[in-house]
């Protein structure tokens, strides 16, 4: 790797009794597009928070740049924050906030016309420098403040869910947007959000965050396509997690016996017999109908509830043995299926389960 912009080492927090980031590291390449990505409570902001110096660690160390930024204040880091509120000057115009940290250094006036026209032209307002911050709409608003971090040349960005405000449409638009600015300007990114499509959108690498603790550090396909734990397998996209334990093991072929029913599944690491297990199988893995008939693992289902997802449906199930189940279907392949309050047949192979230890076999 590079040499990182951004490391953490043994990084804890404490507040009072509550643990709220335990023993986190991790190591930033300069120029990356880095997102600390988990659940409400989940230590991200806190983080951010011990990053960019309004907060101070319990333990562990923090460098920025080659350099340690213990006891350093917030205004002496190579860092800036964007929140989700933004702390724009309402009756100042673009142009007036986005100069205001070049204002504040001296920086002269002729340079600071220079580095505003610039920052204008990157976050595509250039002929919005003179309108007042109320004439302006929420995505151009987060512009605005995107552009006045970055005049400030810091190292790091640190972004705090800022889109949370916009509406679905102008986020996925400016998710494009950030993208496109960070790969532009080339500093280095810090995305905290609890939104894993934006995570994977934008990000060269999430870290998913758990009760104060990194579960896995990865690119986006990986965390998707290979999770390492049942918690990263639910949260990075819709599955199906079944608990059990594996009553049988052949190298890599196990079968895991749930409530009811013997399932086969892929064993990808080394468990005896008896182990406690998660199986997580996806949505878009399960067949339905017809084409479950030759399929290894079956199951009779009551379709309990359709949602429809534009192109996609989610089908809610529930087997005899009292087992539920999401499936993903298309619209075409609706017309085959039953309806509502019918029974279907689902299928998978075992290659299409994951298999997660949630228990050590009994000695
Ligand atoms: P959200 O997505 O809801 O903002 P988060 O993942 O950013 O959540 P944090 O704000 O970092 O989570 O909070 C982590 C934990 O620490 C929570 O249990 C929270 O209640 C607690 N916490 C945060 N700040 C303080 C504080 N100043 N005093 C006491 N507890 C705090």
């Amino acid at each position: 790797m590079l040499q990182p912009d951004v490391e953490l080492t043994g990084i804890t927090k404490h507040f009072g009794s509550v643990v709220a980031v335990d023993n986190v590291s991790f190591a930033i390449p300069r120029g990356d597009f880095f997102s600390l990505l988990g659940p409400s409570g989940c230590g991200k902001t806190t983080i951010m928070r011990m990053i960019s110096g309004f907060e101070q660690p319990t333990r562990g160390t923090i460098e920025i740049a080659g350099q340690n930024m213990s006891g350093k204040k917030p205004y002496e880091r190579p860092t800036n924050l964007v929140f989700q509120h933004l702390s724009l000057f309402p009756h100042m115009s673009v142009a007036q906030n986005i100069a205001f940290g070049l204002e504040m250094k001296r920086t002269s006036r002729t340079e600071t016309d220079r580095q505003v026209a610039r920052m204008l032209e990157l976050v595509h307002l250039a002929d919005y420098g003179q309108r007042k911050i109320s004439q302006l709409s929420g995505g151009q608003k987060q512009r605005v403040a995107i552009a006045r971090a970055l005049v400030n040349a810091p190292a790091v960005l640190l972004l705090d869910e800022p889109l949370g405000a916009l509406d679905l449409k102008l986020r996925e638009q400016m998710q494009l947007e950030l993208k496109r600015i960070q790969r532009e300007v080339g500093t280095t990114f810090i995305y905290v959000t609890h939104d894993q499509k934006e995570a994977i959108t934008m990000s060269d690498k999430i870290a998913v965050v758990n009760h104060g603790r990194i579960e896995q550090m990865d690119s986006a396909v990986e965390i998707y396509e290979n999770p390492k734990t049942a918690f990263v397998a639910n949260f990075i996209g819709e599955t199906n997690l079944l608990e059990g334990n594996l009553s049988l093991v052949n190298g890599s072929a196990a079968t895991v016996s749930l409530p009811g029913v013997d399932i086969r599944a892929a064993l990808n690491f080394k468990a005896a017999k008896g182990t406690g297990v998660s199986l997580s199988v996806r949505p878009e893995s399960l067949v339905m109908g017809q084409g479950a008939t030759s399929a290894t693992n079956r199951l009779n289902t009551r379709i309990e509830d359709i949602v429809y997802l534009g192109s996609m449906a989610h089908y809610r199930l529930v087997s005899q043995e009292g087992l539920r189940f999401t499936a993903e279907v298309t619209q075409k392949a609706m017309a085959e299926l039953p309806v509502r309050g019918e029974t279907v047949l689902i299928g998978w192979e075992p290659e299409d389960g994951r298999l997660f230890e949630t228990r050590q076999a009994a000695a």
